[in-house]
């Protein structure tokens, strides 16, 4: 889940931290959240995806972080003030020791997030309960098409059985939908299915950086239609610089390496984000240090204004960057997580009641409990 378009999803992602996570960081003027690239594979071949071709920063697998080092990384990551850890890739699940680095950041009072095309996730579901606050799940569609093609795979079955598994072992999940050109008239389904599910629907327009097109700026009007729905997510923030044609260098919503770092599963940073890496820089305890210098400081002044960041809409990166300035942007993401945050619990309430019933009938009926 790591590359163009529909990678968003997991880098997207996502990421929606809680607003206390949020607040944080812009207090102390440190990075709040981490992308935490636990592997460049992937099992899917998505389309709209650069991993299946090489990611942006291509590695052998033998340079891989081994689980010591990583849980080393989150002991850092906990000194520099960081709140949020995003498990990110490729697939995460293809990192047999997944679970065993769940738990350390678990361990270690982070939040954690992770977002899975999840042919995987079926099989590791027991392994990984408990361990994920945000469990992403990647859905193009609410039928198998386009959501099969567009992934040139199978895995519209697995989110499926992955979104019915998670909510009887009572995970912490949501649907990730990428709004593209091509699915952009499938919204009313999306809510419909996450509706049965019982789950928020994230959704996230489709940028423009990997040869996309991006979504046609037309379709955000269906997704703003759609914002105050229940089980919708949508960020008025991350809409506004869309229409605006993305990040300004001279006047930047892109804040990386301030919000949020990235950190590539050989244990380097990439300055200023994954997506543009202008530099790799060793992620060990000097790091603590480093972030101190005026260096540093100079460094995350650059981001988000250097020549490549100019039309960037990278949300992942962005909507981090959202809390650190107050301006009109603030505002509507602040407006649009706190009402993300209430829908959530309302859902996860309205779940975990159901949930019960269904095991007391199940119980009165004399059939094993699920
Ligand atoms: S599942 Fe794999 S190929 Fe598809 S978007 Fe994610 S990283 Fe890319
Ligand atoms: S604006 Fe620049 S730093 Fe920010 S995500 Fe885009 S390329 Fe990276």
């Amino acid at each position: 889940m790591g590359g163009k378009a529909l990678a968003i999803p997991r880098k997207i992602a996502p990421r929606v931290p809680e607003l206390m996570d949020l607040a944080f960081g812009p207090i102390s003027g440190k990075p709040v959240m981490a992308y935490y690239y636990v592997t460049y594979k992937c099992n899917a071949r998505c389309v709209f995806c650069n991993i299946p071709d090489g990611p942006m920063d291509v590695l052998p697998v033998s340079q891989y972080t081994p689980t010591q080092t990583s849980i080393e990384h989150f002991d850092i990551l906990k000194e520099l003030g960081v709140r949020l850890i995003d498990f990110t890739g490729g697939e995460p699940l293809l990192r047999k020791d997944i679970a065993t680095l769940l738990r350390a950041a678990k361990e270690r009072g982070f939040r954690t997030q992770m977002t899975t095309n999840c042919t995987l996730y079926p099989r590791r579901a027991e392994e990984l309960r408990g361990l994920v606050d945000i469990l992403n799940f990647s859905l193009c569609s609410p039928g198998p098409e386009p959501h099969n093609s567009l992934r040139q795979d199978n895995s519209y079955d697995y989110v499926i059985q992955s979104l019915d598994l998670a909510r009887k072992l009572g995970e912490h999940y949501q649907i990730i939908f990428v709004l593209t050109d091509d699915n952009a008239d499938l919204l009313p389904g999306m809510i419909e299915l996450c509706r049965q599910k019982q789950c928020i629907l994230k959704v996230q327009p489709e940028w423009e950086y990997f040869g996309n097109d991006g979504v046609a700026v037309q379709h955000l009007d269906k997704a703003r239609a759609v914002a105050r729905e229940k089980n919708v997510y949508v960020n008025w923030a991350e809409l506004r610089v869309f229409q605006q044609g993305g990040n300004r260098i001279e006047n930047r919503a892109c804040r990386a390496s301030n919000a949020v770092i990235a950190i590539s599963p050989d244990g380097y940073i990439l300055y200023p984000c994954y997506h543009k890496i202008a530099q790799r820089i060793k992620f060990d305890r000097n790091i603590i240090t480093f972030f101190e210098t005026e260096r540093w400081r100079e460094m995350q002044d650059k981001a988000g204004k250097f020549k490549f960041c100019q039309d960037c809409s990278n949300l992942c990166y962005i909507h981090p960057s959202f809390y650190y300035k107050v301006d009109k942007n603030f505002v509507l993401s602040g407006l649009s997580d706190l009402r993300y945050t209430m829908e959530r619990r309302r859902i996860e309430k309205e779940r975990a009641r159901s949930v019960a019933a269904e095991r007391e009938t199940s119980v009165i009926a004399g059939e094993p409990a699920g």
